[in-house]
């Protein structure tokens, strides 16, 4: 435990709490337990993890000093999810690039307070309808200056929209453990990011090299095509020089198209006399 951590400890043993080293766990720099998870007043309730629940020495603290006034307002339990867990932050439903304080054992995640009269005092359920007792725990949290400020389904509705994060406002310097893990973690990141970028690059090669072979392919049998209409044609217009009555269908074509020539030819020379016969009947 550092030297921070011995000056926590003692303040532990002031505020009277039953409390116990814990063994080193993750990034938790002062790693403490509390027996019955009873802080003064008040009491800790898990919602389904078993024991120990490892915390930083300072977030016992926090929560410890501000049992009396928590209690003052009439909660008698605080029911939590989880304190320590290694995770990243998570606000505004997107997950951050920092390490959460639940990994350094600062912060815990409360579901739902029993009060003084034994009822529950649901967040997801009570605090959007104005709970009286949810906000005043916000407030008073929020005021001691404990806590940093209190995330809840009314400052970050997306990702705490059913719980109360309490975060104990502590600064001090992180455990050259859990810089390093930081630091991995961001390089881990970093060369995923990397291999994505590499990848996608990789494939938008592909695809324009596939584009461009198949405009090739294409401009290619365009070519064929064409050439291979030239040679029709000028293999037709060889044949219908050489064309004869028995010709082929092919060489007949050109015959044929040449025919209404002939044809104007002779009903112009046939109109003349027509129009002068009907100019003559009238
Ligand atoms: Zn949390």
């Amino acid at each position: 435990m550092t030297q921070v951590g011995a000056a926590c400890r003692e303040r532990l043993d002031q505020l009277g709490l039953a409390w116990q080293p814990a063994e080193a766990l993750d990034y938790v720099a002062a790693p403490v337990t509390v027996s019955d998870l009873g802080f003064g007043a008040i009491k800790l309730v898990p919602t389904f993890r078993d024991p120990p629940f490892v915390m930083d020495c300072h977030l016992v603290v926090a929560i410890a000093e501000q049992a009396a006034g928590l209690y003052y307002l009439g909660v008698r339990e605080l029911h939590f999810s989880s304190i320590h867990r290694v995770s990243q932050v998570r606000v505004g439903g997107k997950r951050g690039r920092s390490m959460s304080r639940h990994a350094l054992g600062l912060a815990i995640d409360v579901f739902h307070v029993v009060d003084s009269e034994g009822r529950k005092h649901s967040v997801l359920e009570h605090y959007r309808g104005g709970d009286g007792l949810l906000g005043a725990i916000e407030n008073v949290a929020n005021q001691s200056g404990a806590f940093r400020m209190v995330l809840t389904p009314g400052n970050d509705p997306e990702s705490h929209y059913d719980h109360f994060h309490f975060e104990a406002l502590v600064e001090y310097p992180l455990s050259e453990a859990a810089k390093r893990a930081i630091a991995d973690q961001r390089a881990q990141k970093k060369a995923a990011r990397q291999k994505a970028r590499q990848k996608a690059r990789k494939t938008a090669r592909k695809r324009l090299a596939r584009k461009k072979a198949a405009q090739r392919k294409a401009k290619k049998e365009r070519m064929a095509r064409k050439r291979a209409r030239a040679a029709k044609r000028r293999g037709s217009s060889r044949q219908s020089r050489r064309a004869t009555p028995q010709g082929d269908s092919s060489a007949a074509k050109p015959t044929v198209q040449a025919r209404p020539q002939r044809k104007t030819g002779k009903s112009r020379r046939r109109s003349k006399p027509a129009a002068a016969r009907r100019k003559a009947k009238r």
